[in-house]
């Protein structure tokens, strides 16, 4: 259902939305177009390459976010109540096209086989993760890692910032551990971001936060034209940009490391 590498560091970098599998028998009932998965967030693995070095536990979904998905909680209450979203099992794409070719296939018997079988596994093991670093550490960091095309009508107006962090406008994350983040970004200087601006951290973010236990949470939703071409519908990982992204996001969790 997932790839799981532990490590022993402080982070832990989770990525619900990397998978691209879909189940056998949800394969039939769903349109040509969605079959190309253009939700997913590409290339995370590939882009974040790095962690194996810094000794960082990384959880990675094997399964694509339009199977259930795992940054909505199970009982599929709204991030952003009054705002567009997709949900837990969504039923149209962020263009807003439909991923069914007809509805009634997502019936309550496939939403509770759904969750049963990936989203409860993966949230499981995450759970498990931070209590194995805590227990090493007293503390630990989950690293949510998102990746978005810059431009989605249906989501946010004009061109998202290259970084968007998430602490549900600070409360998540110890705030010294985002200056740290921050100082990193601005010391740099070649990137556009932002702080809790359109994304402030999905479920992940919010539900295992517990700062006073020592349990932080991030989210960092990364514009994809950061490190690929967007141009094609399954866009092209660009190494020429990813290389100096990656040096920036390796920094970022070494100043939060140390
Ligand atoms: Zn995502």
């Amino acid at each position: 259902m997932f790839t799981l590498r532990r490590g022993n560091s402080k982070i832990i970098v989770s990525m619900p939305h990397v998978g691209t599998q879909l189940p056998e028998s949800m394969i039939p009932y769903m349109r040509k177009a969605a079959l190309n998965l253009p939700d997913t967030d590409w290339y995370l693995e590939d882009l974040y390459d790095f962690l194996e070095d810094l000794n960082v536990t990384v959880i990675a979904a094997h399964y694509s976010r339009y199977v259930v998905d795992l940054n909505r909680s199970a009982d599929d209450i709204s991030l952003y109540p009054g705002s567009d979203v997709t949900g837990l099992c969504p039923t149209d794409t962020f263009s807003g096209k439909s991923i069914y070719k007809q509805e009634t296939h997502l019936n309550t018997t496939e939403l509770k086989c759904r969750l049963n079988q990936f989203w409860y596994p993966y949230h499981r093991a995450l759970a498990s993760e931070i209590a194995r670093i805590k227990a090493i550490h007293g503390n630990v960091i989950v690293w949510d890692a998102h990746s978005i095309r810059s431009e989605v009508p249906r989501f946010f107006n004009g061109e998202l910032p290259q970084l968007n962090i998430g602490t549900l406008d600070g409360t998540t994350c110890q705030q010294g551990l985002i200056e740290k983040m921050l100082d990193v970004i601005k010391s740099n200087g070649d990137y556009s971001w932002v702080e809790n601006g359109r994304f402030k951290g999905g479920f992940i973010t919010r539900h295992y936060s517990q700062l006073s236990l020592g349990i932080n949470t991030v989210q960092l939703e990364i514009a994809m034209r950061s490190y690929m071409d967007e141009s094609s519908l399954k866009p092209n990982f660009d190494n020429h940009k990813a290389q100096p992204l990656r040096v920036l996001l390796k920094a970022m969790m070494q100043s939060i490391l140390n």
